[in-house]
This record gives structure tokens, C-alpha cells and sequence, in this order.
């Protein structure tokens, strides 16, 4: 029987693929480090629509897990994530933006306020409302993006002051350097941290990302903010990663056809095959988030695409609808048209993917596209 031929929903096939997201990897995964970080809240940011794993199908696994804080980046994500976990602390990291008020009253959402010009816009809609409303502050301590810098920190109004207009009910910062082991400007952004959030009401503080969760427990404080971890990218670079994989993609075979040595293949005739060549032209490609970076030349080594145990590299450039696999060495009764090829799963991870792209597992995931069919495995 070749590869997957049977047993897929007519809908697949209509689509570039399938996408399937494994919730109860996304739950253990969640379990894992908050058991690494068992003083500490463990909260989940699920920014970019859960790192384009869907807000809708992933909040709600968390919160049965357990989780009850969560991170994104815009008031449209809140709402999103509000319809999902009707009782959950949803923080907004993206900046407060004065007219947008009424719409965390309106969503419970919580404004993260990282300057003093947004602490004072907070503070006036909160006397306006005549309501203590609850935000976190954002303090700066080196990667110079969002939050309060130094001198502001100095210039706050004293913490009695401030924690009678509102409440604070975070303080947290952002590492800039995590992902590398033992990187000096950790150390002393825990330093500045550790000093400077003492500048606000006493309040949980919250610290670590991912990477700061899984590597040093002095990082963990009251709260930590995984995101990556939880959909099974890596955090740490260059150790194993602890994390289960999420995601599986698989593309359709459209044809197989064989080519003599010496033909070029794709765009621009970057790659020449040497052999006489059986190809399986797949069809995905950078429209739905392959990306074109993972290509082969032939200077370089592309991406490895799995059919069933038997992996076949890429040759040529990424198209925007298909790519070619060399599956010369594979069996060929195990591979025909309408055959699925594994794109992403254990065996070439997403990490994998973005090695060769020369890009991170978080852009790979968030750029993830719309044609594919996603199915959730329940957690
Ligand atoms: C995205 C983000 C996180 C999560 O980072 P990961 O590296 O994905 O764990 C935590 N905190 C802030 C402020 C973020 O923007």
C-alpha cells in the first residue's frame, strides 16, 4: 500500500495539505514546565493566534490543564481569547492606547503599561471610570523595545500614590538574551529587575520566557510566560530540546516524474541533479508558510520531507504552490500520486525547518498558512 493513499477527507484534497496540531502535546507540554517551575504561576502566551496553532482550539486545552493567565500582543487577540476562557487574566503586552480603555472594561483584559505616559493614561481613564482597574508595568531592563526605562522608573510617582489610582497587579520584564545559556546581560537584567521593581506597589513579578523558565530557576519569580515551549519549539539553544513536538503537515504527491542526469529543476535552474532523478512534486510551498529560504541549490542543502520512514531532500528552489523531492532512492511502488508526504512532524522538526531556513521555530509556526485543513488532535 503506498504512503497514506487512502483514508483522507475529500476536504484535504481540495487543500494544500493537512495540518494537524496536537493539543494533548500542547497540555503535557504546558504540565512540563510548570512542574520545572512549581513556586511560580505558570501562565501561557498565546500572541499571533497561539503562534499560528489557533487561539480558539488551544486556550481552551490550557485552561482545562490548568492555566489561567494569558499573554498576547493586541486588544483583538483579548477578545479572542476572552470568548475562549470566559474567566481567565488575559494581559495585552502591546502598549496602552488611551482611546482603548472602555474596551479593556469591556473585555477584562488587562493593559501590560510600559511608559509613564501610558501609566498616566491608565491612571487618568481609571479616575474618569471611578474604578481601581487592574494593569501590569512593564520595566525595561535591556532589551530597550517596551517598558519603563531606568530614569522612568526613578521618576514614578511614589508607590502609595500610584497603587491608589489603580492596581498593579503584575510587574514584569523581558529577557533579550535567554535563549543563550549562561549570557551576561541576563545576570544583569535580573539585577536591574530585582532593583527597580521595588519602585512599584508590591505586586507578583514576572520574568522568564520560555528559555528563562527551562534555565535558571532564579529567572522563575511568581509568574513565568512561556509561549514557544508549550507548541514544542526550541528555547535553549544549542541543548536537547525537552519540549514534545506539536505539529505535523503533510502535502499531497500531484505527480511523479523522472528527469535524466544533468536537468535542472524549478526556478531559476538552481539545483542540477548528477543522477537520473525520480521527483515527487508536492503541493505546498511559501504561499503557505514553506519557506522559500529552505529551498535547495546546488551549493546548499535544502529541507527533508519524510514519506513514511524513507526521508527524500528537496531539490531546487520553493515555489509559491509546490516543491520537488528527490525520492529516487525510495521504493517506487510506496510512493504514487496522491501519496502524502510528511513535511513537518518528529522526524524534520519545526526547528529543523527553520535551521535551513535560517530563521527561528517561532516564525516557522506563526507563518504557518491558511490552506492547509487543520485538525486538532484533543488533548
Ligand atoms: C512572546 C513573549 C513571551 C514568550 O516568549 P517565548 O520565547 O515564546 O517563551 C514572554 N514575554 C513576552 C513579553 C513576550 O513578548
Amino acid at each position: 500500500m503506498p504512503a497514506g493513499r487512502a483514508s483522507w477527507p475529500a476536504e484535504a484534497l481540495e487543500a494544500a495539505g493537512r495540518l494537524t496540531i496536537d493539543l494533548a502535546a500542547i497540555t503535557d507540554n504546558w504540565r512540563n514546565l510548570a512542574a520545572r517551575a512549581r513556586g511560580a504561576e505558570t501562565a501561557a502566551c498565546v500572541k499571533a493566534d497561539a503562534y499560528g496553532l489557533g487561539i480558539d482550539a488551544v486556550v481552551p486545552a490550557l485552561t482545562a490543564a490548568g492555566c489561567r493567565t494569558f499573554f498576547v500582543a493586541l486588544l483583538a487577540e483579548a477578545r479572542r481569547v476572552r470568548a475562549a476562557a470566559p474567566d481567565a487574566t488575559i494581559y495585552v503586552l502591546g502598549g496602552f492606547h488611551p482611546h482603548t480603555g472602555p474596551a479593556y472594561v469591556e473585555t477584562g483584559a488587562r493593559p501590560v503599561l510600559g511608559s509613564l505616559a501610558e501609566i498616566s493614561d491608565w491612571a487618568g481613564f481609571c479616575r474618569t471610570a471611578g474604578a481601581r482597574l487592574p494593569a501590569a508595568v512593564h520595566i525595561d531592563t535591556g532589551m530597550n523595545r517596551l517598558g519603563l526605562s531606568r530614569e522612568e522608573c526613578l521618576a514614578l510617582p511614589p508607590p502609595d500614590d500610584l497603587a491608589r489610582v489603580f492596581e498593579v497587579s503584575l510587574v514584569m520584564s523581558h529577557l533579550a538574551c535567554a535563549d543563550t545559556p549562561n549570557h551576561p546581560l541576563t545576570r544583569e537584567q535580573r539585577d536591574r529587575f530585582e532593583i527597580l521593581r521595588h519602585r512599584l506597589p508590591p505586586a507578583p513579578a514576572s520574568l522568564a520566557n520560555s528559555a528563562g523558565l527551562l534555565s535558571d530557576p532564579a529567572l522563575h519569580y511568581d509568574m513565568t510566560r512561556p509561549g514557544i515551549a508549550i507548541y514544542g519549539g526550541l528555547a535553549v539553544t544549542g541543548r536537547p530540546n525537552p519540549m514534545r513536538p506539536v505539529v505535523r503537515l503533510e502535502a499531497r504527491v500531484v505527480q511523479l516524474r523522472t528527469i535524466s542526469a544533468g536537468s535542472s529543476v524549478g526556478y531559476g535552474a538552481a539545483q542540477t541533479v548528477r543522477r537520473d532523478t525520480r521527483l515527487a512534486i508536492l503541493s505546498a510551498g511559501y504561499a503557505d508558510g514553506y519557506m522559500r529560504a529552505a529551498g535547495s541549490t546546488d551549493l546548499r542543502a535544502g529541507a527533508t520531507v519524510y514519506f513514511g520512514e524513507d526521508a527524500a531532500p528537496l531539490v531546487g528552489r520553493i515555489s509559491m504552490d509546490l516543491i520537488a523531492a528527490d525520492v529516487t532512492d525510495i521504493p517506487e511502488d510506496r510512493i504514487v500520486a496522491g501519496s502524502w508526504a510528511e513535511l513537518l512532524g518528529d522526524r524534520f522538526t519545526v526547528d529543523d525547518l527553520a535551521a535551513r531556513a535560517g530563521t527561528i521555530g517561532y516564525e516557522i509556526l506563526t507563518g504557518l498558512g491558511h490552506r492547509y485543513r487543520r485538525d486538532y488532535i484533543e488533548a
